[in-house]
């Protein structure tokens, strides 16, 4: 008989959580949310990197909670801006700002960069995390082009400035389906899934 194992997904975002509990639906897996476990305490995300701020996320509610916790993190890196606003993707504008007022600032910190120089890519790291101290890490990244203005009402964050070439459209005008297959997070949930499965087997 299969153990069920008590997982920790360690996000207060209710979307992130919907859709990492769908992708983990088959596996012998009970999650659980931080919301759940009366977890109440933030952890920093002070990395340099979008690896080292999943890995500090999943390690830290890992001891908080004595589960196996996956936690992830990512953002948007613009090469004309040499990486920017990457780690910083959330509080880009300050910590007042909505999506609407950073997309604004970056477009705005690009207009004189011209159409073949505005190559990005949206990263995202996912930790998984013992309490005893193993950590696995997975990562999943979706390349495109910063637009010259917004389009598209669906996604969040800096999707409607963000033109996906294979599909002619930018992030924002993607159904949510459609986003769901190629974006970095489902990339990296993808990998981080076949790790989980072979942790759950004993490797
Ligand atoms: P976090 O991983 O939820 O902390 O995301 C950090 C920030 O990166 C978000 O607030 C967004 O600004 C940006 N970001 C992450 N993923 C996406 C995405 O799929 N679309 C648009 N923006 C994103």
């Amino acid at each position: 008989m299969t153990v069920r194992r008590k997982l920790l997904i360690a996000t207060r975002n209710a979307g992130k959580l919907h859709e990492y509990c769908q992708l983990l639906a088959d596996l012998p897996v009970e999650v659980t949310s931080l919301e759940e476990e009366g977890i109440t305490e933030q952890v920093e995300e002070s990395g340099q990197s979008f690896v080292e701020n999943a890995v500090q996320k999943a390690v830290e509610y890992a001891r908080l909670s004595g589960l196996w916790t996956w936690a992830d993190d990512s953002g948007l890196e613009v090469d004309a801006l040499g990486g920017e606003p990457g780690v910083r993707s959330a509080r880009y504008a300050g910590p007042n700002a909505n999506d609407e007022d950073r997309y604004r600032l970056l477009l705005q910190r690009m207009r004189d960069v011209p159409r073949g120089q505005r190559s990005a890519r949206f990263r995202c790291a996912i930790a998984i995390a013992t309490p005893d101290g193993r950590v696995e890490v997975a990562e999943g990244s979706c390349e495109g082009k910063i637009t010259l203005s917004p389009r598209g009402e669906y996604g969040f964050g800096y999707d409607p400035v963000f033109y996906v070439p294979e599909y002619g459209r930018t992030m924002a005008e993607l159904l949510p389906e459609e986003k769901n297959k190629i974006s970095h997070r489902a990339r990296a949930a993808r990998v981080a899934r076949e790790i989980l499965c072979r942790m759950l087997d004993g490797g």
